[in-house]
């Protein structure tokens, strides 16, 4: 495997498609890093050694293993908080399955984080969701750490303290955040810096990724992604801070648009960006 240096760029991309082409690819963007997400509706069997011969082949490391699920949307935000991980009660069991098997598809790979958007947390502790949640986070760290893997929560549907207690209360080794800092500007959720300041510990991979605040006076809409640095997240404040805390694993870039043409200019213009911020 390559060694990878301090703050290697990377990017976040989607498993589905041929394994070797799609590594490909994503190297041709110029990297030999990222995070791939599983889509919901992806058969796990057999796909573990297509993978794993794909990545040994052409020398590309796999940081995390992201779950999506079956059902959910990104549309709004009540969309969001009624299909978007954990929190809807009536598919917590199947996506607790789904979560463990996307584990062990990942450890065949030899990948030692995992990580999903786990929705919406609630403020309140005492709400029952909180509770089962909560229950459901603790089990899926344990069958993780089976493998060695952390699990990471992604931010963005919350506020930073609302995470915090959320992870102190999981009370696991292996919990952390997969840190973006766009969904904390798109979400309405608070300031991206100041968020990494509170999160900074437990940050074990991040998202580079920009976007714009939600507009004003449009209840329960979401802001929209930007290209990297033309957003509102301030990346070369993002990449300070991060350095700041300590942070020295690889910068993923994301990118989450249908034109996948356009997707790769903005990612290569990610990368040179990136490159000089970090220097
Ligand atoms: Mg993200």
């Amino acid at each position: 495997m390559a060694a990878l240096r301090d703050l290697e760029i990377g990017v976040m991309f989607w498993a589905g498609r041929d394994p070797l082409q799609t590594v490909r690819e994503v190297k041709a963007l110029g990297v030999r890093v990222g995070q791939i997400g599983v889509p919901g509706d992806m058969a796990l069997d057999g796909a573990a050694q297509s993978w794993k011969s794909a990545l040994e082949q052409e020398d590309f490391t796999v940081v995390t293993v992201f779950c999506s699920y079956v059902g959910e949307s990104y549309a709004d935000i009540p969309t969001v908080q009624q299909t978007v991980g954990f929190i809807p009660p009536a598919t917590r069991q199947e996506r607790e399955q789904r979560t463990k098997d996307v584990s062990d598809f990942a450890a065949a790979l030899g990948v030692k984080s995992i990580a999903c958007h786990i929705g919406f947390v609630p403020e309140n502790r005492t709400d029952p969701a909180y509770l089962d949640v909560l229950h459901m986070v603790r089990r899926i760290c344990d069958h993780a750490g089976k493998h060695g893997q952390s699990f990471a929560l992604e931010t963005g549907q919350e506020p930073a303290e609302t995470l915090l207690t959320f992870l102190r209360d999981v009370d696991r080794t292996n919990i952390g955040i997969n840190f973006d800092p766009a969904n904390m500007i798109m979400y309405g959720t608070g300031d991206p810096i100041q968020a990494l300041g509170v999160l900074g510990p437990h940050v074990i991979s991040v998202h580079c990724k920009d976007g714009v605040w939600p507009p004003k006076g449009v209840a329960g809409a979401l802001g929209s992604e930007r290209p990297l640095g033309e957003g509102e997240v301030g990346m070369e404040q993002f990449i300070a801070k991060l350095k700041q805390i300590g942070y020295k694993g690889a910068l993923n870039i994301e990118r989450e648009i249908e034109d996948q043409e356009q997707k790769k200019v903005d990612m290569r213009n990610g990368v040179k960006l990136l490159e000089k911020l970090r220097a």
